[in-house]
């Protein structure tokens, strides 16, 4: 297996990242951090945006990080988040006993966040446009500043983010639209790329590794974009220690001409659509960038990981695995142990399917399954979060328990969540030792691997 070094830490090729969503809600976001010695060292992608509050003030910051340019690691920043969760807020189950844990051993990417801080600063300039490339230039400064100050092992460059004007709730704020459709994204990023690269050959001893961000609407776009990126390596003799590709992760946000010609008819376009966008942009980005390391920004979902790293990217994240179980409402814990139960009660998720730890392919087929509908007698995959769990039974009680005790409820969650975060870690663990896709799909034939096949061949 290929392994990365990364300022002394190990990262094996390909890794997949946590994120770490602690700053941007509370709740399951809190506990992930408080039980993360169950995955262990999986590196985690954080968001600049919820973490520098001081600058960015928003509603579910959390005071742990005020003052946060007082550390000069970004380890030191989360163990003191943990400290105070465990000893002052006592969000941990009693029933559970803490180990120690330093994320010091973590790798630690650093987003953006840009989506937010386009509105924030849109806002302050009162949306006047011709005042925003100056203005955010200035952030893009900042927050490398930042990054540097504390040490994070890597960050993806400052860019726009995506596409603005189709998220929740902005379609509401007039102003807002009327700001972001009048912004060329394209040359702002472009510019961006620039200031990001002027900023970095003046810095030598710029601490984190850098990733430069590619975008595009349409495949042609994308490889411009990287040309443009080599283009301007050149002009200040500079070298990115890697590239991040933007914009690809939703297959409903980019232009249709990236998977209109596949046929899906034999595999059905739910679960499948979705990986052809990222699978071309890596491949588009691969066949000209050498064999630096490539990241894909948000696809690093189950039918994701096996079909980007093949084609060419070495990591990938994903917020997903932990997401599914924030599913689980109240009424869902009192009726969990009824596999029919009450219309329109929405349950925490559990991964299922997937790879055992000792290597064998799982029976269940691959997907996110309501825990009530979970049979208390599917074998457990043998990863600490089920080592600790025991058995799904033993999940259902803690979840059952919310009523008399919401921390064993969290702790239910977690276990869930920690599970299907360790099974794309096992993923990766496991592709990395087969050449390409059919082999590594004729080792492990379930139903999305073979589906993975046939898109593939069609790239
Ligand atoms: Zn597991």
């Amino acid at each position: 297996m290929k392994v990365l070094k990364v300022h002394g830490k190990q990262l094996p090729v390909p890794p997949f990242f946590q994120v770490y969503n602690y700053g941007g809600g509370n709740g399951d976001k809190d506990r992930e951090i408080v039980y993360s010695e169950l995955t262990g060292d999986t590196p985690a992608l954080i968001n600049y945006y919820y973490i520098n509050s001081d600058k960015y003030p928003h509603i579910f910051q959390s005071p742990a990080f005020k003052n946060i340019l007082s550390y000069s690691n970004i380890g030191d920043v989360y163990n003191n988040v943990r400290k105070r969760l465990i000893k002052d807020k006592r969000e941990i189950y009693s029933g559970y006993t803490s180990g120690t844990y330093d994320f010091n051993d973590k790798i630690f990417l650093l987003d953006s966040g840009a989506a937010s801080i386009v509105k924030k600063i849109a806002e302050d300039i009162d949306y006047d446009v011709a005042k925003f490339e100056s203005v955010i230039v200035e952030h893009m400064r900042v927050y490398y500043d930042f990054a540097d100050k504390l040490h994070l092992d890597l960050v993806v460059g400052f860019d726009l983010g995506g596409k603005y004007t189709e998220k929740d709730g902005e379609k509401k704020d007039k102003k807002l639209c009327e700001f972001l459709s009048s912004i060329d994204a394209e040359r702002i990023n472009n510019l961006l790329l620039e200031e990001t690269i002027k900023y970095l050959a003046a810095k030598p001893d710029f601490y984190p590794y850098v990733l430069a961000t590619v975008h595009g609407a349409s495949q042609k776009d994308y490889e411009a974009c990287v040309d443009y990126i080599l283009h301007l390596e050149e002009k200040y003799d500079y070298t990115f220690w890697g590239f991040a590709l933007g914009g690809i992760a939703s297959y409903k946000q980019v232009d249709s001409s990236w998977y209109s010609d596949i046929d899906f008819a034999k595999t059905g376009k739910r679960g499948f659509i979705e990986t052809v966008t990222p699978a071309r942009a890596c491949r588009i980005v691969r066949n000209k960038v050498g064999d630096r390391p490539i990241h894909a920004l948000g696809c690093g979902g189950y039918p994701n990981i096996a079909m980007n790293y093949y084609c060419g990217a070495t990591s990938f994240d994903a917020a997903t695995p932990v997401r599914r179980v924030g599913d689980g409402s109240e009424e869902s814990t009192r009726q969990v142990y009824d596999p029919k139960p009450m219309k329109g009660v929405s349950f925490s998720k559990y991964f299922v399917g997937g790879i055992n730890a000792d290597g064998t392919m799982r029976e269940e087929p691959c997907s996110y399954v309501k825990l009530n509908e979970v049979k208390d007698s599917m074998k457990l995959c043998g990863c600490p979060a089920c080592e600790m769990a025991g058995s799904v039974k033993h999940i259902k009680d803690l979840y059952h328990r919310k009523a008399e005790d919401n921390e064993a409820c969290y702790f239910s969650r977690q276990l869930m969540g920690l599970h299907a975060v360790r099974q794309h870690r096992k993923l990766c663990e496991v592709i990395a030792s087969y050449s390409d896709l059919p082999a590594f799909c004729e080792a492990y034939p379930s139903k999305l691997n073979q589906g993975l096949v046939k898109i593939f061949n069609q790239l």
